[in-house]
């Protein structure tokens, strides 16, 4: 079940980042990690701070983009040390495990984390479903990145330990990739119906995005919208 709790780091500069994450994982029995075009491959150095979690880091994937990371995860929650302009669904790192744990039986799920200097982009924050953000010190409440995995990987933890068997959910989630499918098919039939404006798109399909994410559409449902948008196109194509 742990297994299938993906950890995803974006573009990490450190590579002894890299290590103690690794390292934070598997003291909370995770330990699968992605790593999405790290600034420099895993070394000597990380390999020392992942001591005892040498297998972990040795198993890490390395991927080109956030979306070959989490395309075929079903729950992505981003992390970020302060709430952006266009607030996101948000959970407390509690619930945030509780959903990974309650979620985790029916396909892989991630929990994403950003750059050292400036976190992860509102681009790679808006493929997520949900953000989580650590309630630190309002002044300072930046961790160190290693630290922030340790924290979000222990509340998945304790979760995992006070899991419910019966406790399984019901609905079917589409997957990231399917998601993103009914993102670029609703731009695209917006902008043939010119409530897109191709050259001054503006914000709509951030504040589309924000909208679906947030009521997270069951396979079944994301299949009527798809159905409505192909009739829209069949309806505008006629004309
Ligand atoms: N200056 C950056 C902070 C990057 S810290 C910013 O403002 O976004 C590096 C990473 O550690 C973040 O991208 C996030 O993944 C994680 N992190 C640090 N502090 C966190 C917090 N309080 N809550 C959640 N994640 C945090």
């Amino acid at each position: 079940m742990l297994e299938n709790i993906r950890i995803v780091l974006v573009n990490t500069s450190h590579t002894g980042n890299i290590g103690s994450t690794a390292r934070a994982m598997k003291t909370m029995g995770l330990s699968n990690l992605y790593l999405v075009d790290p600034v420099k491959a895993p070394d000597g150095h990380a390999s020392a701070l992942a001591a005892g979690a040498g297998d972990v880091l040795g198993n890490a994937k390395t991927v080109a983009t956030l979306q070959d990371a989490v395309s075929d995860c079903g729950l992505v929650v981003g992390t970020s040390a302060r709430s952006r302009t266009h607030s996101w669904p948000m959970l407390e790192p509690r619930t945030c495990g509780r959903k990974l744990i309650a979620e985790v039986p029916n396909y892989p799920v991630a929990l994403v984390f950003g750059r050292e200097n400036n976190g992860l982009t509102n681009e790679e924050l808006q493929q997520c479903h949900f953000h989580v953000c650590i309630p630190a010190n309002p002044e300072y409440s930046s961790l160190n990145l290693a630290a922030a995995v340790q924290t979000l990987c222990y509340e998945v933890r304790m979760a995992w330990l006070e899991r419910d068997a019966r406790e399984s959910i019901e609905q079917a989630y589409p997957l990231n990739e399917d998601l993103e499918r009914f993102y670029t098919h609703l731009a695209r039939t917006l902008t043939s119906t010119q409530f897109i404006v191709k050259n001054h798109p503006g914000m709509v399909m951030t504040k589309l995005r924000r909208l679906f994410n947030r009521a997270r559409p069951e396979s079944q449902e994301l299949n009527i919208l798809r159905g409505m948008l192909s009739s829209i196109d069949k309806a505008v194509k006629k004309d």
